[in-house]
């Protein structure tokens, strides 16, 4: 996979796109075979996690990253000085590039491969780098088979390239403010409406003020199955039943831009919310409803989830916290010390007795509710615990 042997594979790669159902998310390529009789060819090249290739691409899941985001220019190795909007005008000459063809394609995929490790949401562009590639290889006699590529193709899949790269990275600190503001703040400040609420609120005061919102598209109802706008508010309305409950559907899914756009929507459409876990500081996905302050990633160096980490580190600092057991810890080491020393059988249940006792007096502690008790339970324990190792 992405090495120059895959550029002059017998098979066509006819495009690559994202995929989510049931939770779980993917990015295919499909390939045209070689032998018209046989069938499409449809692989999975990466799957996760729901949500998970979202926060991956605003660097909301790590907390630094290897490889910045920016270099995804390198992808775009013919340079022109419009910005996103800017129709390129390109010609054959720009695919002039080297004499090498097979080492810029070694090399160039390289560097592809090392930002999918980091930013996987970019296998979505290999579909137009594919395209690329391989007119680069026909157009230098490397390849020779049934599935060509020529120029116009080509530079087509450069004008998509180029595009979707382009504004991506001039807009993506912007998107993920924009994703912060409707999906996380309300979360933080503990405000229990659903996101598609806080969505058209959000969306109704920035037109109120004027500014412009990048992902303005905030109501997933308004979109027709082509995700065409609607033309009349009847037909929102009339729609608005069966589309409640559906699952959305969407166009496929191959680019960069379409992708933010449509998780945006799955997220109002499932009411979810982005929540900053407690423990780890990574974002992650919660209903808006739901009390979840924790992810349920592993603790890096142990088995244990966020959710289960962070319970057990706050029982512990609460027990810290707790007189009566400082006064137990004081007493189990005391007869720990005496065993490793050896002035006690290591046989001696005194270690299992010191914790009963605790048990039994920790009830009793718990649900005392003045100090002066308190303090009797605990002087209680100290006679009873001396008892025990007289
Ligand atoms: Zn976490």
């Amino acid at each position: 996979m992405f090495s120059y042997n895959d550029i002059i594979n017998s098979k066509l790669l006819q495009s690559s796109f994202y995929t989510l159902s049931q939770n779980k998310e993917g990015i295919y390529f499909e390939y045209l075979p070689t032998d018209f009789n046989e069938m499409i060819e449809q692989n999975m090249i990466y799957e996760s996690e729901e949500f998970s290739l979202l926060l991956n691409l605003f660097g909301l899941d790590i907390t630094s990253e290897k490889l910045p985001f920016s270099e995804i220019r390198k992808l775009l190795f013919i340079d022109k000085e419009e910005d996103e909007t800017g129709e390129l005008d390109l010609d054959e000459s720009d695919f002039d590039l080297t004499k090498d063809t097979k080492n810029f394609i070694s090399s160039y995929l390289k560097l592809f491969k090392d930002l999918t490790e980091v930013y996987p949401i970019l296998y979505i562009l290999f579909g137009n780098v594919w395209t690329i590639l391989r007119y680069l290889v026909c157009k230098e006699g490397l390849y020779d088979g049934k599935y060509k590529i020529d120029f116009d193709s080509a530079s087509n899949a450069y004008v998509n390239l180029y595009n979707d790269i382009r504004y991506i990275l001039t807009h993506r600190e912007q998107m993920k403010q924009e994703l912060l503001d409707i999906f996380n703040i309300s979360s933080e400040y503990k405000v229990k409406l659903p996101t598609s609420e806080i969505a058209l609120i959000y969306q109704a005061y920035n037109q109120n003020r004027g500014y412009d919102l990048i992902l303005n598209e905030l109501n997933p109802y308004i979109k027709d199955a082509e995700n065409q706008l609607l033309n009349s508010w009847e037909d929102i309305i009339k729609i608005l039943p069966s589309k409640l409950n559906e699952e959305l559907s969407f166009p496929t899914c191959d680019s960069l831009t379409k992708f933010v756009k449509q998780m945006v929507q799955v997220l109002i459409h499932k009411e979810q919310t982005l929540r900053k876990c407690k423990n780890c500081d990574r974002f992650f996905v919660a209903r808006y409803s739901s009390l979840a302050e924790y992810c349920t990633r592993k603790v890096t160096g142990t088995k244990q989830a966020c959710q289960e980490y962070a319970s057990k580190k706050i029982y512990k600092k609460k027990q810290a916290e707790n007189p009566l057991y400082q006064v137990f810890t004081t007493y189990y080491n005391r007869i720990y010390g005496r065993i490793r020393r050896g002035s006690l059988d290591k046989d001696t249940t005194l270690l299992d007795d010191i914790k009963l006792l605790h048990q039994e007096f920790s009830s009793k502690y718990d649900t005392s509710n003045d100090s002066e008790s308190k303090e009797k339970i605990i002087e209680s324990f100290i006679i009873e615990a001396d008892k025990l190792l007289s």
